[in-house]
């Protein structure tokens, strides 16, 4: 079904997953377990999964997009903190990749890739700006060393773990909207540049998400990455590649609760007979596994066609919308079949439940989703003026 190189990467995902991420899982919930979960991040990029899709001549493994969608879903079943962090580093590399230059690439892939950093972070949301990046109001202005940064990025992800940033802010503030924002690489620890707290979150607590305050922050020229106000479609295309990292990793977190819920069904007795004989029960799973298995295979063919050099903007947008609301449904459904002890914390359904939350909302809302897919579907017709 998969090629050689995508089994042996999701194998080497799947027992990392096991061994490393599992059990550290609920304790980083608690807010307990964030060096071993800067440590194992560090050990997923020295074994390849911070770079699946970048070229080898800078330390990736050069798998592609289906290899990456098999890592994200491996790794989320295990534990979605990291599949966000791997996910978001991933798309800062291929951004790199995709529009850096052979200096910038050499700069920063490498030692992104042999875990010198436990992750990239993406700057692009603000307070006033979420899914409309457009309306962003951090400014860039432009000296004769480089550009200076004022502005505030919000909910960043890795936040204080990174070791570089991709900033977006605006340098034509005259230009029609999108058509000013520029892309930039800050260093951390840049003079200026401030992390605030991690945010107190529904979900995904073992990752941190933070502020990013940018204070006259020098960058120099060599750090302008792609073309000047070219960054809101450097931006935009690299997240329609993102979107099947989270879609993955939602349909691994669905995975790993339907999972529970299975064994469950088997081992608990009500009303004289296995939950597994009582037919309405049998019929939840069954309509949840039929749920996220389709949510599977729509995330696959994304990949593929991203793979194959087509346009997947339409089936990473479905993909994601798909895998997030039938992943939250597959969550609901297996902690109500584990009855009151879903609900306690010693097992990882109640986790399950808040870490799948947010595959709906970040990296573009459902919403947005059906946007772009709607978008899609009638591009090319005409708009009907009405008479
Ligand atoms: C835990 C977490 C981690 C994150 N990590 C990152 C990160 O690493 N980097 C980063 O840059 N950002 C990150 N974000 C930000 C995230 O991408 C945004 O929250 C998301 O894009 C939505 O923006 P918003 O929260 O401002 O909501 P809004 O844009 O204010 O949306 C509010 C509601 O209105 C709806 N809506 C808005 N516009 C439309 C429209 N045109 N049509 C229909 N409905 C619409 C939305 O779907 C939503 O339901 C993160 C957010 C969270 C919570």
């Amino acid at each position: 079904m998969f090629g050689e190189t995508q089994e042996m990467i999701r194998e080497a995902a799947a027992r990392f997953a096991r061994e490393k991420l599992l059990p550290n899982a609920a304790r980083l919930d608690r807010g307990e377990g964030g060096e071993e979960y800067s440590e194992n991040l560090r050990e997923l990029a020295r074994l390849g999964f911070n770079g699946l899709a970048v070229r080898e001549e800078y330390g990736g493994a050069q798998a592609g997009a289906v290899a990456y969608a098999l890592a994200l879903f491996e790794i989320g079943k295990a534990c979605a903190s990291t599949a966000v962090a791997v996910s978001v580093t991933n798309m800062a590399a291929e951004v790199l990749q995709a529009v850096g230059s052979g200096g910038q690439c050499k700069k920063y892939l490498p030692p992104l890739l042999r875990g010198e950093w436990p992750a990239a972070s993406f700057c692009l949301t603000e307070s006033g700006a979420g899914s409309d990046p457009a309306a962003m109001r951090a400014r860039a202005e432009e000296n004769k060393n480089g550009f200076i940064i004022n502005g505030v990025k919000q909910w960043i992800s890795s936040g204080k773990i990174a070791g570089f940033y991709l900033v977006w802010a605006v340098t034509d503030a005259q230009a029609p909207r999108g058509r000013g924002i520029s892309c930039f690489i800050a260093d951390a620890g840049s003079e200026g540049l401030t992390v605030g707290p991690d945010a107190d979150k529904m979900g995904q607590r073992g990752s941190p998400t933070n502020e990013i305050v940018f204070d006259n922050v020098c960058i120099p020229r060599e750090n302008l990455l792609g073309k000047l106000n070219d960054g809101y479609r450097i931006a935009m295309r690299e997240l329609f590649g993102g979107r099947i990292g989270v879609a993955a990793m939602a349909c691994g977190i669905a995975s790993a609760a339907l999972d529970s819920a299975q064994e469950y069904m088997c081992a608990r007795e009500q009303h004289g007979k296995k939950l597994r004989e009582h037919q309405g029960l049998r019929w939840m799973l069954a309509e949840r596994r039929a749920e996220t298995e389709a949510a599977f295979w729509l995330t696959i063919r994304a990949a593929q066609l991203k793979d194959a050099g087509r346009n997947f903007v339409k089936e990473a947008a479905m993909a994601k919308w798909f895998a997030a609301t039938a992943g939250e449904r597959a969550c609901r459904d297996a902690l109500q079949l584990h009855g009151g002890y879903g609900y306690m914390r010693d097992l990882p359904l109640e986790r399950h439940c808040r870490d799948i939350r947010i595959a709906s909302i970040y990296e573009g809302t459902d919403e947005m989703q059906k946007n772009i897919i709607a978008r899609e579907l009638f591009r090319g017709e005409k708009e009907n003026k009405g008479g």
